[in-house]
């Protein structure tokens, strides 16, 4: 599989394209905005996208899912259905952070624990990992050690808890009884900031490595 990362948003958020080398097919993570860029992106690239994956309803991951499917009329697999609120809310958080107008929606399917999502000949495997949102989701790509977490775990850093139906409790069990268990050789693509490895945060996030169990 490869990856590119598309910051979008004025919360730099990482857009990401993930892709099978073999057939070109791919796949859009947390297409927030800037849904023009995400495109032309994946024309640069050759891939074309089949899907579009959401590993949480906050505005700038999920804002421009609406307009991303109109333009490739392809599914919407994820987040969970406990964020099925925060989608719901979709076009009025979207106002009150200043973007451009957006819909809510119903995903063509929620994700839970243990299912998997496809593109081309990839096969990533779904982790319900809530804390920052209730119904938060990972990507886990076996194969290459690749994680997509979102707004789960930040390097240095992890998810905020602050916001409607935040648990810091179950942040912190997310990461360090799901996450970190897939190996410290798995790099992550986090949904803001730079990419990092399972290995590195257990040994220096002050939040929730190991030093601080
Ligand atoms: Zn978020
Ligand atoms: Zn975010």
């Amino acid at each position: 599989m490869k990856a590119m990362i598309v910051p979008v948003t004025a919360f730099a958020q990482n857009c990401s394209i993930l892709w099978c080398e073999e057939t070109m097919q791919g796949a859009v993570v947390d297409p927030g905005g800037d849904i023009a860029e995400v495109e032309a992106a994946a024309k640069r690239k050759g891939v074309e996208i089949v899907k579009i994956l959401l590993t949480h309803g906050h505005v700038d991951h999920a804002a421009g899912t609406t307009a991303l499917k109109q333009i490739f009329d392809v599914p919407v697999e994820g987040p969970h259905e406990e964020d099925a609120f925060l989608l719901e809310a979709l076009p009025e958080t979207a106002r009150g952070y200043g973007f451009p107008p957006c819909e809510s929606f119903t995903p063509d399917r929620w994700l839970k624990e243990g299912d998997t999502v496809s593109f081309g000949n990839v096969t990533l495997e779904v982790l319900h990992c809530p804390g920052h949102t209730p119904g938060h989701v990972v990507f886990f790509d076996r194969k290459d050690k690749l994680a997509v977490v979102g707004d789960v775990l930040f390097q240095g850093s992890v998810g905020r808890t602050d916001f409607p139906r935040g648990n810091a409790k179950d942040l912190v069990s997310s990461i360090r009884n799901k996450l970190f268990p897939l190996g410290d050789e798995v790099i992550f693509i986090p949904g803001h900031g730079p990419l990092s490895s399972f290995g590195d945060e257990r040994r220096s996030n002050p939040y929730v490595g190991d030093r601080a169990f």
